[in-house]
């Protein structure tokens, strides 16, 4: 079985900007090729889930959100760094009915541990928002983190984040996970 840092999108590996459909407009968090660097050399797969419910709101397309993950991609490797892949939500109860997979349910989480083998007990869930915290701990995972990057500042200023681990940014949760790892 496989180990995995399952890593919100928006807010945790790139700067948020809201409803990101440019890929021209992809700046990555300072820290993140370390972080992900680092994850690899501890053997564990990274996999970014991301809620896309611009596409069912019709705002922009799926090629746009595959434009930003090739950004993505292309921004990490210039660091040496990468993703191993990428799950996303394009949906939204609302615009296009009921999914499994927009967090907080937990079925991007559980459709990446089908396809690597990836041990939930083990992994760990980053996020900068409460819906993510709650995917994570719905699939399982064995840790979760909320960083303060993205709307994180904002979700403990306003919400009772009481028992909810905090990390500054995702090299921060790595570095934390890594000095004591759980379970
Ligand atoms: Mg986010
Ligand atoms: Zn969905």
């Amino acid at each position: 079985m496989n180990k995995a840092f399952f890593l919100d999108r928006d807010g945790v590996v790139n700067v948020e900007v809201d409803y990101l459909s440019d890929p021209g407009q992809v700046v990555i968090i300072p820290g993140v090729p370390e972080a992900l660097k680092l994850l690899k050399q501890h053997g564990f797969k990274t996999i970014v889930v991301t809620n896309q419910s611009g596409v069912a709101r019709g705002m922009y397309s799926e090629a746009d959100v595959l434009a930003v993950h090739r950004r993505i991609r292309e921004l990490l490797a210039g660091d040496g760094a990468e993703i191993d892949d990428f799950f996303y939500c394009l949906h939204h109860e609302k615009y296009s009915g009921p999914c499994n997979c927009r967090k907080p349910a937990p079925g991007m989480l559980l459709e990446a541990a089908k396809k690597y083998e990836i041990d939930c007990p083990h992994s760990v869930m980053v996020g900068d928002r409460l819906s993510d915290i709650a995917a994570g701990r719905a699939a399982g995972c064995g840790k979760v983190y909320l960083v303060k990057t993205g709307y994180g500042c904002e979700v403990i200023r306003n919400s009772d984040v009481s028992g909810i681990p905090v990390a500054e940014d995702l090299l921060d949760a790595v570095r934390q996970y890594l000095g004591s790892p759980e379970p």
